[in-house]
């Protein structure tokens, strides 16, 4: 059954960038750090550490993305351990990791996350009026596809 996970306050952010992309998204999170403050954040690691030293707050840093970060990510997405993600990915170069870039891109499309991979995206999720209100996420039913037969 799908199932409702109601998205009030405090929300869980990841937020990662690509190396050309980093920049921008310090900028952002700097820019938008006092609504950050209200919030959790979790980072990829150099992304981490990078917010960290721009925002002076504590940020949850998990492996850096190619070492192993993104699927982290991804599984927190897929265990509903993450409410919104801030994807700043760079569509000028291509990541060693790629395919773990495009099995997160694809978990946060499965699992109906909020997800914006550019900043004029980023700016509207994070100024909506549903920021501040109880917003009922559907999380998606994947028993069919579990249960489907297989043998016989
Ligand atoms: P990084 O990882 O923050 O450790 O650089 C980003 C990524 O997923 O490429």
């Amino acid at each position: 059954m799908e199932h409702i996970r109601i998205l009030s306050g405090v929300k869980r952010i990841a937020l990662v960038a690509h190396d050309n992309k980093k920049k921008d998204l310090i900028e952002w999170a700097y820019y938008n750090r006092t609504v950050l403050s209200q919030h959790e954040l979790i980072a990829t690691g150099t992304t981490g550490r990078l917010l960290e030293e721009k925002l002076g707050r504590p940020i949850k840093k998990l492996l850096s993305g190619p070492l192993g970060g993104d699927q982290q990510m991804g599984a927190m997405v897929a265990e509903e351990k993450l409410d919104m993600m801030v994807f700043f990915w760079d569509p000028m170069e291509a990541q060693p990791h790629d395919s773990d870039v495009k099995a997160l891109l694809r978990l946060a499309v499965a699992w109906n996350i909020l997800m914006a991979c550019n900043r004029a995206t980023a700016d509207f999720i994070l100024t909506s009026v549903l920021m501040n209100e109880d917003y009922p996420v559907v999380v998606p039913d994947y028993s069919g596809y579990l249960s489907r037969k297989l043998i016989g």
